[in-house]
């Protein structure tokens, strides 16, 4: 039996991590690119992750009737009362990209607490009459220098408490099993194996 799962996403980087950590579980994950769905920009203009996710895992229900996932994410710091969060992309882009998001984060909190969090909320729809959300919240704190080759986005300046690394120094196998993704995934799996659609 295989599970096949389409991603509502334009992000290459997430769609490998999230191919990466189902296709053991026998779930055969697809782009939107590999089904050659084009739907153009969502606007994510929801109040919450879950709102986000939804928006684009609803955007793709109308042109398929293939389970959906989307997946929400947002960088909360503690010393800017909890932003980006819910504008961390948009944050990135108003910084000409991570780079530039990194060097005001790093002016913003200098001698402040640098504790954060990593949340990602992940929408399942298409599989039950309503839509399923699993969410994951990791604690870690802002790094003093961008550190590590590896991931994407805030992954250099993000340190992970349980492994005390940031993600972009972590091996793939590992920012999978200890990360707001590979955690909310995870949930996923075993609602999937519960209800068996997946072994
Ligand atoms: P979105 O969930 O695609 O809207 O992404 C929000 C922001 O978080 C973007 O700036 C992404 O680059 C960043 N982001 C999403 N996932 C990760 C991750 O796993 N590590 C680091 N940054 C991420």
């Amino acid at each position: 039996m295989n599970f096949e799962l389409l991603v509502a996403t334009n992000n290459e980087h997430k769609l490998k991590e999230i191919r990466q950590i189902l296709s053991p579980f026998h779930i055969t994950v697809y782009g939107m690119k590999d089904l050659n769905i084009d739907i153009g920009e969502i606007e994510e203009n929801g109040k919450t992750y879950y709102e986000n996710a939804l928006i684009k895992a609803t955007a793709l229900q109308k042109v398929t009737k293939m389970p959906v996932i989307a997946d929400d994410t947002g960088l909360e710091i503690k010393a800017l009362n909890n932003k980006p969060g819910l504008y961390t992309a948009r944050f990135a882009k108003e910084h000409g990209g991570h780079e530039g998001a990194f060097k005001e984060i790093f002016k913003c909190i200098e001698n402040k607490d640098r504790s954060a969090e990593f949340v990602c909320d992940i929408v399942l729809v298409n599989v039950e009459d309503k839509p399923l959300k699993f969410e994951a919240r990791i604690k870690g704190h802002i790094a003093k220098n961008v550190n590590g080759e590896g991931g994407f986005g805030y992954d250099p300046i993000f340190i992970c408490d349980e492994l005390n690394k940031t993600y972009a120094s972590m091996s793939q196998e590992e920012k999978n099993r200890v990360s707001h993704r590979g955690k909310a995934l995870n949930k996923l799996i075993t609602y999937l194996k519960i209800n068996n659609l997946i072994y």
